[in-house]
């Protein structure tokens, strides 16, 4: 069983710790005993119908892991989790399933009972688009991590070029190591985060696209220099020239930058700028939005639910009747999109919109930057 605190290959100035199974038992036993008011929450439970992969499904197998028991039922429960924090939403006690979960993983590896699939959801160190290489002024003080999940490196490109303000770019692949960390795989993630931190060290800012890894780098890796790219944009949104008509949009709440990092507002803002209209939402959204099942690898190990589980909050955001949904999570529009639902990483979106512009009447005149 691994107890304490999980370690990388250094002891890491910045991080604030990554417990290991015996500093979350106390948590897991408490919500084994809980009456489960979080289970309508569980998207994984929702989709499957499975009791054992129930938030207080999965806590029951992660005690009987720290009392010794790993076993493939133990592997079984906790990667059917997405780390949407859905539960949390509707927690009492508030419990952190996400972080039993990758406590859990990383004794389930050790015993030798992970999914085969792990090994492609753990991510790979990414070199930055040639875009945003080509308009990155080495030096400068706001460095922009687009993370390994984009494909969209161009349009992020074009937005930032908008904005007028000069960044920086790792120039080397790397990755923050989450979703390795995430999948169980806990020392190559915190070996990739050493890494990463070490090249970002003469930065003043850290502008990460992906809030997956903005969370890990800001909360577990305790660097106050993070700041998610709708936070920075929505400071910046004014200097952008947007259509002069509007169009109907919804919103979809990513569950890392909405629940993971408290980031509601600021999104909303830049969406509704670009679009001349307040962003319609679905039904669940804020922090009880629905999850994509794109988290924590388990689209991987489980294909089939994680289409279920996409196919209901396509449906959800269709039933606004925008033209397309904007997200702000590369992982969460590519699932909607698979699901049949028009959805755009705000990156995607916000270029689309900056070359509408400037094919035609602006809306707002872009300030010039200072
Ligand atoms: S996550 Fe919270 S609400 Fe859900 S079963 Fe556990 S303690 Fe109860
Ligand atoms: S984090 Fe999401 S998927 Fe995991 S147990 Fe909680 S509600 Fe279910």
């Amino acid at each position: 069983v691994t107890g304490g605190g999980l370690r990388g290959p250094a002891d890491l100035p910045g991080l604030a710790g990554l417990p290991g199974l015996a500093d979350v038992r106390a948590d897991a036993e408490h919500c084994s005993y809980c009456p489960k008011l979080c289970r309508f929450a569980c998207p994984v439970a929702v989709a499957t119908g499975r009791e054992s992969v129930t938030p207080w499904g999965i806590d029951r197998a992660i005690v009987a892991a720290t009392d010794g028991t790993v076993t493939a039922a133990t592997a079984a429960s906790v990667y059917a989790c997405t780390g949407c924090r859905g539960c949390g939403s509707a927690c009492l006690p508030g419990l952190d399933l996400p972080t039993h979960v990758r406590a859990a993983r990383a004794a389930v590896v050790e015993a030798g009972h992970a999914p085969a699939a792990i090994e492609d959801a753990a991510g790979a160190p990414a070199a930055p688009d040639d875009a945003l290489v080509a308009n990155a002024t080495a030096g400068a003080p706001t460095v922009v991590l687009a993370g390994c999940q984009s494909a969209d490196g161009g349009d992020l490109a074009r937005v930032l070029a908008a904005t007028g303000v000069a960044y920086d770019v790792v120039r080397v692949p790397v990755c923050c190591g989450a979703r390795a960390v995430d999948v169980g795989l806990a020392d190559d993630g915190l070996g990739r985060l050493e890494v990463l931190q070490a090249l970002l060290v003469a930065a003043e800012t850290v502008v990460v696209a992906d809030p997956h890894c903005a969370r890990w780098l800001q909360v577990d890796g305790g660097d106050a220099r993070v700041v998610t790219l709708p936070a920075w944009l929505a400071a910046h949104v004014d200097r952008l020239a947007f259509p002069a008509e509007a169009e109907p949009v919804a919103w979809h709440d990513p569950c890392w930058l909405g629940r993971g990092l408290g980031v509601y507002d600021e999104p909303r803002a830049v969406v509704a700028a670009a679009a001349g209209a307040t962003p319609s939402e679905a039904i669940w959204h804020h922090d009880h939005a629905r999850c994509t099942g794109a988290g924590m690898g388990y689209e991987a190990v489980d294909p089939d639910g994680a289409a279920v589980i996409a196919a209901t909050r396509a449906a959800e955001l269709a039933a606004t009747g925008a033209s397309v949904t904007v997200t702000a999570c590369p992982s969460a529009a590519a699932r909607l999109r698979a699901a049949g639902l028009e959805a755009l990483d705000l990156p995607v979106y916000l270029s689309r919109r900056l070359a509408h512009a400037a094919d035609g009447p602006a809306r707002a005149d872009a300030s010039e930057p200072t």
